[in-house]
């Protein structure tokens, strides 16, 4: 149980961590891709304005000025255009050039394909007279930026994995000591409960004899008497079950090695029903065995008589005369299936995981006193998972309900 929530802890931490850590990747790529954009853009502008002031066109034709050399101007990942007004492209210099329609209106261009290449535009105004008389477009291949990219989401992801492993091993300390002594304390209600369900052993069974001893003598007390000693002891045998209930479950979460033996299943559930014939006959349930082969498990013998004594009960119990209970073992691979099937009340869907509840009954209102503790359920699923094994139900509400109890077969 403690594995689960400590595995259980660890898994949200590691989501909380990891979800903070993503989000933290996402905020510093989109802000890296930004900045580098902005510098892209920034850097072609330069390039654009300095192409710009150096050239005029004059009746459709482009003039350098003399000392200019538009080659010099940019690197080898990047190209010049020049349009002129009507966005006629009028000569060109460098090898990334643009292939999309020149569009006046739009400063920045991005062109997608294999190598992405991103394009700024400049207006050339001429000098004297303050007019529009063409355009430059700088574009840059954004090779180089998509390779920093690519080295920056490496080194993130490598940098989280790195985060995630180192966290899931300090994770997993950290779980272990906070769980430790919530462990502790659930360990020391354990043996309370089980001292306090022992301690209270004796005195029970001294009120039982001293209740039921005049009632062995009823001309000596008068009727009225009879009924309050009767009372008294069937009230102790009541007590007297549930703590022992509470014994039992204290102790079954503890695998005891020692009592592990070679069983046959087959002749422990023949027993238990042998000795709740008679029982089922007085109610006139058909009780029914359906014995195919022997079947062996290694396991605890007192505790899985136990574990099948709650079920078949129960069933008997929940189910009104002429109904069927029928018990069946199958094999499959490893593990071995008994189901306990009833034709009684059945149960309803929101309680088939309350029913195995300490203490949790359907019929609430019902008194401790007139029937089991509310504890047999969650007895017989301990001792199934003491062995390995689970307890499942199906069950439809006034048809009936199927225990099915798996256990590995070693
Ligand atoms: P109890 O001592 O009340 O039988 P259990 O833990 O054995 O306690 O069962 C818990 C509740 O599950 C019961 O109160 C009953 O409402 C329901 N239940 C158990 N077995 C059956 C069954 N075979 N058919 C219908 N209801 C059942």
């Amino acid at each position: 149980m403690f594995k689960k929530i400590r595995y259980r802890l660890l898994l949200s931490y590691l989501f909380v961590f990891a979800s903070l850590l993503g989000i933290f990747a996402i905020a510093v790529r989109f802000a890296f891709t930004r900045s580098l954009t902005e510098q892209i853009t920034d850097k072609l502008l330069a390039i654009g304005k300095g192409a710009a002031a150096n050239v005029e066109f004059e009746k459709g034709r482009l003039t350098f000025e003399s000392d200019f050399r538009p080659q010099d101007l940019i690197a080898y990942h990047q190209a010049l255009q020049w349009f002129d007004t009507q966005g006629n492209l009028i000569t060109q210099q460098g090898k990334t050039v643009l292939t999309l329609p020149f569009l006046p209106n739009k400063i920045v261009q991005v062109q997608a394909g294999k190598i992405p290449i991103q394009a700024v535009t400049v207006p050339i105004i001429a000098n004297d007279k303050d007019q529009l008389v063409g355009y430059v477009r700088v574009s840059q291949s954004l090779e180089e930026f998509d390779e920093t990219l690519q080295k920056l989401d490496l080194g993130l992801s490598g940098g989280i994995i790195i985060t995630l492993v180192l966290s899931s091993i300090g994770g997993i300390l950290l779980t272990r000591q906070a769980m430790q002594p919530i462990e502790e304390s659930f360990a020391r209600l354990k043996q309370f409960t089980a001292d306090a369900s022992h301690e209270l052993r004796s005195p029970l069974m001294a009120i039982k004899i001293n209740a039921e001893l005049p009632l062995e003598y009823p001309e000596e007390i008068g009727p009225k008497d009879a009924e309050k000693f009767q009372a008294i002891a069937n009230a102790t045998n009541q007590m007297t079950r549930l703590t022992e209930d509470l014994l039992m479950l204290a102790r079954t979460d503890k695998v005891s090695n020692q009592n592990r033996d070679t069983l046959n299943l087959t002749s422990i559930l023949e027993n238990i029903i042998q000795l709740y014939k008679p029982q089922a006959e007085a109610k006139k349930v058909n009780l029914k065995f359906q014995l195919i082969a022997n079947f062996q498990l290694i396991g605890d013998s007192v505790q899985l008589t136990r574990l099948f004594t709650n079920l078949i009960e129960n069933a008997i119990y929940y189910t009104p005369s002429g109904g069927v209970v029928e018990i069946k073992i199958s094999r499959v691979g490893f593990q071995l299936y008994i189901n306990v099937q009833d034709t009684g009340m059945g149960i309803a869907p929101e309680y088939m995981d309350k029913v195995f509840e300490r203490f949790w009954r359907t019929d609430q209102s019902r008194s401790y006193w007139s029937g089991g503790s509310g504890l047999g359920l969650a007895i017989a699923q301990a001792i199934a998972r003491n062995h390995g094994g689970l307890i499942s139900l199906t069950s439809q509400l006034g048809v009936g309900s199927c225990f099915t109890v798996r256990l590995p077969t070693s």
